[in-house]
């Protein structure tokens, strides 16, 4: 026990953004054995370590309510990239795909395809690199609550492995369930509830496939179902979120308010919150996003609460033309290549004269799907070896060059040995219509999608982009107003009542950088995927330093192996709404 006057940390001269939302302030701060012990003003008394926190930004830790970090928890305890960001505390589990239960081996195939399939996570990673030594969700939680690991986890309940533990492989996928069996799914559900989790998930998009084009659990359950689970986490402890990835997120502007009023009966069958997401906009329909945003707010005034998660960053789906990504799906015969041979077979096409002449009538009419309006100046080169190609459009490149887009694209990739990822930008591309998004006073920041889709995009630096894009370069944001989008506003939705604020009392979950130059870098390949390689990371500067439950996780980055990230519950009160 350390003796009045005494402190693991202290912050010297910070510019506190408490995570309110309120105005910063200056002055120190004080850690003592995982909390925060003092706010403002000189602190007396020394510190285990004392930090010159001048010109620097201290605020409450990064809480990322939108990931799929379920398996990584397993292999990579430092839970990269996210904890170089500064994010303290992540929430696992997210649109229905989770490992636990696992109650027959038929059902652990199935839930780890699923994820794989829609999540983009490797199969083979999450089989080598997830031990599954539990069966239910009681051995799970204990076994979560035995990780080392460097940042705080809270977990959802899926509904993918209820259904796959209730309803068996492969009536979990192609039919409703009895009313036995609903009832049967929703003990598992308050079981889940009893343990700590935050809520349900479910994904119920519309052009979503699951492994091997079957339908998934959320598209074939039918509304009974769903609403029987509101009701669970109705009465249920803990926040009771109804989380979803909605049925018209990729369709219009007509299907989208429809689908809102699906959700405002969901609320009202819970009584808690629903929390639907991501909310984009889209280049179809400008202004569609905020129309739905302000439908919400008048939900929320009727106590129907509809939550609506966006994301602060452009939505791109990366494609390598090895693998059958978004904009293979607009040239046929490019994708028959990849199926039949991948890079080789994209190789062959290449050489053959023909081959490419059929892709370049191919090119020029490409069709317009869910997530690709068809337009070569909506595809970027996100990454290549060729200097001066990142960044650009295929238009204007191959404008440039007296190309036809194709056989730009044929040509790097080759040249590129495959590493070439182009990006289609279908929702959020426009950045003034972001920026009214982010403003909107409904809009509740999250879709980092943190652990999923490796080699297709890198949204889990989302925290750290907010604060340059948003606050430094468009000045959209105030800096404390984010801080809160980021913190506070996350603790208070997600049933952190003891999180999410600088204030004395408070677990220590902090995070300090420099406003000035806090931000991501370009993009790299690291090759740590168990049994996989690789996957595309973006890096953090102006990160300085992130304290997890009082000790010190990271710095400029690199976690220091302090590992004292636990499993979160959500505390028994929640904090008022004011
Ligand atoms: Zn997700």
């Amino acid at each position: 026990m350390a003796a009045a006057g005494e402190f693991d940390l202290i912050f010297r001269d910070a510019t506190v953004a408490d995570g309110s939302g309120g105005s910063l302030s200056e002055g120190d701060v004080a850690v003592r054995e995982g909390t925060i012990a003092q706010v403002g003003g000189r602190v007396d008394g020394r510190a285990s370590e004392e930090i010159d926190a001048r010109d620097l930004v201290l605020a409450p830790g990064f809480i990322d309510p939108h990931t799929h970090l379920d398996a990584n928890l397993f292999w990579d305890p430092d839970l990269t990239p996210s904890s170089s960001f500064g994010v303290t505390t992540v929430v696992t589990a997210n649109c229905g795909y989770a490992l636990a239960p696992v109650l027959s081996e038929d059902a652990r195939q199935y839930l780890v395809a699923a994820m794989s399939t829609v999540e983009q996570i490797p199969e083979v990673s999450i089989e080598t690199g997830v031990p599954f030594d539990w069966s239910d969700l009681t051995s799970y939680a204990a076994r979560l609550d035995e990780l080392d690991v460097l940042l705080n986890h809270a977990f959802l309940i899926g509904h993918v492995p209820l259904r796959a533990a209730v309803l068996g492989v492969p009536g979990a996928f192609t039919r409703r369930a009895s009313v036995d069996e609903r009832e049967a799914m929703g003990r598992l559900l308050r079981q889940g509830l009893e343990l700590g989790a935050l809520g349900f998930s479910t994904d119920q998009v519309i052009g979503n496939p699951g492994p091997d084009g079957t339908a998934l659990p959320g598209q074939v359950c039918g509304e009974e179902e769903l609403l029987d689970f509101a009701v669970v986490l109705g009465q249920g402890p803990g926040p009771g979120l109804f989380t979803m990835a909605n049925a018209a997120l990729l369709l219009g502007r007509e299907e989208r308010v429809a689908d809102l009023a699906w959700h405002r009966r969901l609320a009202a069958a819970s009584g808690r919150p629903v929390v639907v997401g991501p909310i984009f906009d889209s280049t179809d329909d400008p202004g569609g996003a905020c129309a739905i945003m302000d439908l919400t707010l008048e939900g929320q005034r009727a106590k129907a609460t509809v939550v609506p998660q966006i994301s602060t960053r452009p939505f791109e789906l990366w494609t390598r033309l090895d693998s059958p990504g978004t904009l293979l799906r607009s040239l046929p015969s490019l994708m028959a290549a990849v199926l039949s041979d991948g890079a080789d077979g994209v190789r062959a096409l290449a050489a053959d004269p023909a081959a490419r002449a059929q892709l370049r009538r191919e090119g020029a009419s490409m069709p317009h799907n869910p997530v690709f309006n068809g337009r070569w100046d909506h595809v970027r080169v996100r990454y290549s070896h060729q200097r001066g190609f990142e960044g650009k459009d295929l238009d204007a490149l191959s404008a440039e060059r007296g190309l036809d887009p194709v056989d730009l694209l044929l040509d790097m990739a080759i040249a590129d040995d495959f590493e070439t990822q182009v990006a289609t930008v279908m929702r959020n591309g426009n950045d003034d219509e972001v920026a009214r998004l982010v403003a909107h006073p409904a809009a509740m920041i999250g879709a980092s999608d943190a652990g999923a889709h490796i080699l297709a995009n890198t949204d889990s630096c989302y925290a750290v982009w907010t604060l340059q894009h948003w606050v430094r370069e468009r000045k959209v944001l105030s800096l404390e107003r984010a801080v809160a989008m980021l913190t506070g506003d996350q603790a208070r939705l997600l049933g952190f009542g003891d999180r999410g604020l600088v204030r004395a009392g408070l677990a220590a979950d902090l995070v300090l950088f420099d406003p000035d130059r806090i931000g991501t870098t370009g993009v790299r390949f690291v090759d740590d995927q168990p049994e996989a390689g690789r996957r595309l990371i973006t890096d953090a500067q102006g990160v300085e330093m992130s304290v997890v439950n009082g000790t010190v996780a990271t710095r400029r980055g690199v976690s220091t192996g302090a590992r004292t990230g636990r499993r979160l519950r959500p505390s028994g009160r929640r904090r008022s709404e004011s």
